[in-house]
């Protein structure tokens, strides 16, 4: 059988579309795409024409047979997404676990991802980190949500459309209080890239009064909970204990 490459694309900048992603593309006998229009323009952009398959989420159970079928006849196919990489909060998933259960090899070509971009420059820990996507659009769905991560101590990690984040931005603050840290990374890659950063409070303030604040695109980053120890008082580490502490002193 053919090859599945799962091939990241940029998440605004086209300098991000990786070497070896342009030459898988051009290479590929089909491209699998959420939306053709989209990838065509990519593909127009890099010089390439390919046979595509459309692969939207909600026909993505139908349309994977006829990929697996171009696979099992010795194509090689590329999935693509409409910004970043496949499978993060976009269509894929159903795809690669067939492709796989079928014996065919998967083979990523890893590049942007706007939950990596906006961890790996936020200034919040990395070390352990919970990734949840999109949450519920209506309120009840999304405080339910954030009432299961308020005490974890990992840093949570979300992605959020420009209408719904100030409504998010509101609901953290009834959720986590108003001082829990956060940075919101917003427009990666792109002209207007900003970070907002300080307490949640502060950062929907500025968001706020930001003309430009709730356009664009936003991945939304909170710092986990302050370890709770057996007895259940909160405990600090050392070093940012020493922090605060010097930061008291004249
Ligand atoms: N597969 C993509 C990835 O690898 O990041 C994510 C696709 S998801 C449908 C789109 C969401 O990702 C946006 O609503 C936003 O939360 C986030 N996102 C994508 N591009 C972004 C960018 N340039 N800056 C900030 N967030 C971005």
């Amino acid at each position: 059988g053919g090859v599945l490459y799962i091939v990241a694309t940029p998440i605004g900048n086209l300098g991000d579309l990786s070497e070896r992603a342009g030459q898988v593309l051009t290479r590929a006998d089909r491209v699998a795409a959420e939306d053709t229009r989209h990838t065509g323009k990519l593909l127009q952009h890099l010089g390439i024409s390919k046979p595509m398959i459309a692969l939207h989420d909600h026909n993505e159970r139908d349309r994977f047979v006829r990929v697996i079928d171009a696979l099992l006849a010795g194509e090689d196919v590329a999935l693509v997404s409409d910004a970043g990489t496949p499978l993060i909060s976009d269509p894929g998933y159903v795809l690669v676990r067939e492709a796989r259960a079928a014996g065919l090899r998967v083979c990523p070509v890893p590049g942007a991802c706007a939950l990596v971009a906006g961890l790996s420059a936020a200034g919040l820990p990395t070390d352990r980190f919970l990734f949840a996507g999109f949450l519920p659009a209506k309120r009840s769905g999304r405080k339910a949500a954030l009432e299961e991560f308020r005490d974890l101590t990992a840093t949570l990690v979300l992605y959020e459309s420009p209408h719904r984040i100030l409504d998010l931005l509101a609901d953290l603050v009834d959720v986590f209080g108003r001082e829990r840290e956060c940075v919101l990374g917003r427009e990666l890659t792109k002209t207007f890239e900003t970070f907002y950063s300080g307490s949640v409070a502060s950062v929907l303030e500025d968001l706020k009064a930001d003309p430009n604040g709730a356009r664009g695109e936003f991945v939304v980053m909170v710092h986990g909970a302050d370890p709770v120890d057996r007895e259940g008082a909160a405990t600090l580490d050392s070093d940012r204990l020493l922090s605060l502490l010097i930061r008291e002193l004249p």
